[in-house]
């Protein structure tokens, strides 16, 4: 044969190689009722088995962090130091001890508004129940919220509440914590585009080829209307709404979201919506800032590096940080 011929062939055997490895390419998804949300994840693949492997990983390591970190479980590892960590110091996980660790850092910037001991007085509402503390209960149980009771020995791996009554949840940073992992699972098998989500808290990974990934900012009180769109290239982005886990009382909405200072729901807004790198961070900052509020969570927001915010306050009205407000003439 000629060599011209040979490699005419040649390119059209690797043409239809080509052709047929880009035509399998397609996008996956799945859903699985874990941590007491739904874990989506989004991928692009073009190997079903390396996309089902994906999706596996990712679903266990959601089911191992819930398994550790769940406050719902008597046996998670946080159920173990509620229990004892007043009474001793605790052994833990490295794990737990950096999260941990991570919370704290989160309360010292935000001057106390996030505070994984909120669960002091926060243990004792039922959002599902529609069950809340009176407020003796609540006046009994506040000197307990303190994240400076929470101390941490690193060399140890222990950790010991300096008071009695002390108890943490990780509510606030855990599922920006686990969708992290995920992406990093996904990133691991070779994944470059995208997206892992656990109710409020999403993370993508590259683009949705060729156009950035979408992701929605709902009304808080109406979830068919969507008050703003933001395109998101690798990035992370969580909301924190009013809408969450909620009830009524009275015309009073009582939710999810505690503020420290009173052991009651924070009410300056109805949701916070954060993106930036990373999602244990954008996790906690839409927790704080829905605790701050709109004047004193953008002043916190626009003196930090990467991160921009979106708040619903309580009228409605939409307020932005400063990367996305119009450059100033
Ligand atoms: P998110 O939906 O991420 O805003 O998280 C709300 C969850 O954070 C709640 O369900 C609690 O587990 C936890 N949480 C509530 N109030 C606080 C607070 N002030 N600081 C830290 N975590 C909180
Ligand atoms: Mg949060």
């Amino acid at each position: 044969m000629e060599r011209a011929v040979v490699l005419r062939r040649f390119l059209m055997f690797a043409g239809c190689l080509l052709w047929s490895v880009v035509a399998t390419a397609e996008w996956y998804t799945n859903e699985q009722a874990i941590m007491g949300t739904v874990i989506r994840t989004e991928l692009w693949s073009d190997d079903p088995l390396t996309a089902a492997e994906a999706i596996r990983l990712v679903n266990e390591e959601m089911h191992r962090i819930d398994r550790s970190m769940s406050t719902y479980k008597p046996d998670s590892e946080i159920s173990r130091i509620n229990r004892d960590a007043a009474k001793n110091p605790v052994t833990i996980s490295a794990e737990l001890l950096e999260l941990i660790a991570r919370g704290i850092e989160m309360s010292r910037l935000t001057h106390g508004a996030f505070d994984i001991t909120y669960a002091s007085v926060g243990q004792l509402y039922d959002f599902r129940a529609g069950v809340r503390p009176d407020e003796k209960q609540i006046a009994a149980t506040l000197p307990a919220i303190n994240y400076r009771f929470v101390e941490l020995d690193l060399v140890e791996r222990t950790v010991f509440f300096a008071r009695q009554g002390v108890r943490i949840d990780l509510g606030g940073i855990a599922k920006g914590y686990a969708v992290e992992r995920g992406a990093g699972i996904l990133r691991a098998q070779g994944i470059a585009h995208g997206l892992v989500s656990a109710g409020g808290d999403s993370r993508v990974l590259g683009d949705r080829r060729g156009a950035p990934w979408i992701v929605g900012v709902r009304d808080p009180r109406n979830s068919d209307r969507v008050v703003a769109r933001l395109p998101l290239i690798d990035e992370a982005i969580s909301t924190s709404g009013d809408y969450e886990r909620f009830f009524e009382e009275d015309g009073v909405r009582y939710h999810h979201i505690i503020s420290p200072a009173t052991g009651h729901s924070a009410s300056e807004v109805r949701s916070v919506t954060i993106i930036g790198p990373d999602a244990t961070m954008t996790d906690g900052l839409a927790t704080s800032v829905f605790v701050m509020g709109v004047d004193n969570g953008l002043q916190l927001i626009d003196s930090l590096d990467d991160f921009e915010a979106v708040i619903v306050d309580q009228h409605g009205r939409l307020h932005r940080s400063g990367g996305f407000l119009p450059p100033k003439k």
